[in-house]
């Protein structure tokens, strides 16, 4: 999504005539797209800000402008603007250019929003504090902008913090999937909780739907999916893969999965690992658990030493290595 956005303002600066620097020395403007999602991807995120301000003092007529998750989450001092996601793009008129309603720039890869925001409220995230509560897109627009792109992109990918929340997801699919075209649809990323039987049907029928799926996990221990929040159980997650196999066999099943969420025992962590044994995922994206102040585990008992989590994660990772 933070690439959609970036994407879309550096069109629209190059367009006014602006030109991208070949160093942060020489730059007018720069902009950070934030995410912080992580506490790690925030503290760098703020050095980096930092390092910028440095810069103003040599050059006052340096603009820096922070968009994106966190300046919606907190307050920045020294920079010239401070958008949130939902604003990131009035940073071209901030910066004294005309918004235009410009054609996206023919790429092999497009990206299209179609759900902005989450209401899902899984215990260890930020999203729905920094993105806001669940939007649609008007299907006229999704529309619109996938006929713009139909013809250049190899690539397209529906976006959305939570893609298949969209209503009857599976009708837009199909009838995104039916225009002619040489693309491959794709959508990122799908919540288990909402991954009908119908979707999987539409993937099967369609020729033009990639057979790859990234469908995050996060455990494979019922006791932590409901700590959690994440509304699904094990056997759940098991039966759309199960599914998801019968009907498209040459299937890629990606995932995400949280190492050390508070109250995981080894025993715990040990289930997890059964069932991505078991699945055999194409990938995994595995992280040890991250604090997210506001969040409701933030606040939870049972924390695991970060020590533990970051080992559970290693162990997963090289299982997930040595599988794939
Ligand atoms: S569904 Fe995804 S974005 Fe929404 S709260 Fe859960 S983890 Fe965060």
């Amino acid at each position: 999504m933070n690439v959609n956005t970036a994407a879309k303002i550096t069109q629209q600066l190059l367009s006014a005539g602006h030109s991208v620097a070949d160093n942060d020395q020489e730059a007018d403007v720069i902009i950070f797209n934030t995410c912080c999602v992580r506490n790690t991807a925030e503290q760098k995120i703020l050095s980096h800000i930092a390092l910028a301000k440095q810069l103003k003092l040599k050059n006052p007529n340096l603009k820096i402008a922070v968009i994106g998750c966190l300046s919606a989450k907190r307050k920045i001092h020294g920079v010239d603007i401070l958008l949130g996601t939902e604003d990131a793009m009035d940073v071209v008129e901030k910066l004294g250019v005309g918004l235009k309603a410009l054609p996206p720039e023919p790429n092999d890869t497009a990206y299209i929003d179609i759900t902005y925001g989450c209401e899902n409220y899984c215990s260890y995230c930020i999203v729905p504090f920094v993105r806001g509560r669940l939007r649609i897109r008007p299907y006229d627009e999704i529309i619109n902008e996938f006929n713009q792109v139909k013809d250049t992109a190899k690539d397209i990918y529906l976006l959305g913090q939570n893609v298949n929340a969209y209503p009857n997801f599976p009708q837009l699919l199909a009838k995104l999937a039916e225009q002619p075209g040489d693309f491959k649809l794709h959508f990122l990323s799908p919540h288990p909780k909402d991954f009908d039987f119908e979707t999987i049907k539409v993937m099967a029928k369609y020729p033009k739907i990639a057979h790859d799926i990234h469908l995050p996990m996060q455990s494979g221990c019922d006791k932590i999916l409901k700590l959690m929040n994440r509304k699904y159980t094990v056997a759940d997650y098991l039966n759309i893969v199960h599914q998801l196999r019968e009907y498209i066999p040459d299937i890629h099943i990606t995932t995400d999965i949280i190492c050390g969420f508070p109250g995981e025992t080894d025993e715990d962590f040990n289930t997890t690992v059964k069932i991505v044994e078991q699945i055999k995922f194409s990938a995994a994206y595995i992280f040890p658990y991250s604090n997210r102040s506001g969040t409701v585990a933030d606040k939870m008992p049972d924390q695991v030493p970060f020590r533990t989590r970051k080992a559970r994660a290693t162990k997963l990772v090289e299982i997930m290595r040595k599988m794939s």
